[in-house]
């Protein structure tokens, strides 16, 4: 299914022209237009998928293959040292189009790329919480 108010699927499937890396019946990698390194990518399925919770099974273990390819391509062109994958779901963990999307984010040693969290401590409580309801 696609959503007429979707621009991911517009881009996806090409009705509005974009810079394509890879292209297959499944996916598109297209360059991100506000990219956090050069050569930051965009992995999006063809079909609507709002988030990772709502993705087929299939087409999600087909992305990290795809990641995986696309990752081992890219590194030696981009000269770059690593690679972040990323992938957000809903708006409190940063996700600004709701459309299921990888983020491909190329990494060289001792670049500005601000990814990270602050790191604390796992609480006992927490832990046991946790554990008691999985
Ligand atoms: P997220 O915050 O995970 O939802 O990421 C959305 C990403 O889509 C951002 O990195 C945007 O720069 C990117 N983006 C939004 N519109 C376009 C577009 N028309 N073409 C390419 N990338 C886009
Ligand atoms: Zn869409």
């Amino acid at each position: 299914m696609k959503d007429e108010n979707c621009i991911f699927c517009k881009l996806a499937n090409g009705e509005i022209p974009t810079a394509t890396l890879y292209e297959d019946e499944d996916f598109r990698v297209i360059l991100d237009a506000n990219p956090a390194s050069k050569g930051h990518a965009l992995i999006l399925p063809k079909e609507h998928y709002a988030n990772l919770y709502e993705l087929d099974d299939e087409l999600a273990s087909k992305s990290l293959v795809l990641a995986k390819k696309m990752i081992t391509k890219l590194t030696p062109i981009l000269g770059c040292d690593g690679y972040n994958i990323v992938q957000n779901n809903g708006e409190a963990a940063g996700q600004t189009v709701f459309h299921f999307h990888m983020h491909l984010i190329p990494r060289s040693k001792g670049d500005s790329v601000g990814l990270g969290w602050k790191m604390s401590a796992l609480k006992d409580e927490d832990k046991e919480d946790i554990l008691s309801k999985i």
